[in-house]
């Protein structure tokens, strides 16, 4: 099974779908990160607070995959944000994950009150010359932080990476990428299992009629609207069940169901509210 790539605005190629390692225990990473490569997927999203880096690094050097076949992201905490602290934080990371480069480094949330988010998107900018990423983006940035940090540098985010799901669609945010070639990355795909999706009639009618699980048709409509994602799941079968996404397709019909079904259900932090 082939994952789709998409290009980011520096030219480098990101699998549309990976493997999210948000709430995974650090003890069963590697193992849980191992089933996943196993199963196919070759990206992998992770970041410092998940505590789990060095699972994933373990992982990875387990798995024997050449490096240029893996696609590694991972996140600036907030409480490293500065020029000095986001250069000692990236070191960090990279001696945990065992890597010289990951391929994609995120400003984790912007923490607005404490305004330390374009001091530390020109560390991430000074980080990608260095080497030690190919790629740099943001992450739960609302418009105003990407107007910020665009106005005062030459860079633009290769992605954002923000809550998005049938109950919260982020139109203002995905919007304002399609506009400035900025791709959305979805987290939290599947709403994170806090609302019935799998129940609605939207859902469940499209799931029968492809012989699929609700899951992988959610998974699939955020598939055709060009984002990138990366479901968390423990469980083998499920992480399997949400690789296997590519051999159907939603109808337009089906797809606008979906859309429909938007009602602000944030189940995340507030972006201006996380410092
Ligand atoms: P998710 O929407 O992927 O939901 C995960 C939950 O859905 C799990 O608890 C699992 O039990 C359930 N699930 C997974 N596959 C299923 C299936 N096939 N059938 C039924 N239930 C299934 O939420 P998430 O883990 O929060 O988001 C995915 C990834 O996004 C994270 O692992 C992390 O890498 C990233 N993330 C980033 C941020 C951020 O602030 N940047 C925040 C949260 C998550």
């Amino acid at each position: 099974m082939t994952v789709p790539t998409l290009t980011l605005n520096d030219g480098h190629e990101i699998p549309q779908l990976g493997f999210g390692v948000f709430l995974v225990e650090p003890a069963d990473t590697e193992r849980i990160v191992l089933d996943a490569l196993e199963i196919g997927y070759r990206h992998i999203d992770t970041a410092a607070i998940y505590r789990n880096e060095e699972g994933v690094g373990r992982a990875i050097a387990a798995s024997g995959i050449p490096r240029d076949e893996l696609f590694i992201t991972t996140k600036l905490w907030n409480a490293d944000q500065g020029t000095e602290s986001a250069h000692t934080a990236i070191d960090v990371s990279l001696d945990k994950l065992g890597l010289e480069q990951v391929d994609l480094y995120l400003i984790h949330w912007p923490t607005p009150k404490r305004d330390l988010y374009v001091e530390s998107w020109k560390a991430l900018e000074q980080i990608k010359a260095a080497g030690k990423t190919k790629s740099i983006g943001v992450s739960n940035f609302l418009v105003e932080h990407l107007e910020r940090v665009q106005a005062a540098s030459d860079t633009i985010p290769a992605v954002n990476q923000i809550e998005l799901h049938p109950y919260h669609q982020r139109l203002a945010e995905t919007s304002y990428g399609h506009d400035h070639g900025i791709v959305t990355e979805a987290w939290g795909p599947l709403g994170q299992g806090k609302y019935p999706l799998f129940e609605l009639p939207e859902i469940t009618a499209a799931a029968a009629a492809h012989d699929r699980t609700p899951a992988q048709v959610v998974l699939r409509w955020h598939i055709q609207q060009r984002r990138v994602i990366f479901p968390k799941s423990n469980n083998r079968q499920r992480i399997a069940e949400n690789f296997d996404l590519f051999d159907f397709e939603l109808t337009p019909e089906e797809q606008t169901a979906i859309t429909g079904l938007e009602r602000g259900g944030r189940v995340g932090g507030d972006p201006n509210e996380v410092n």
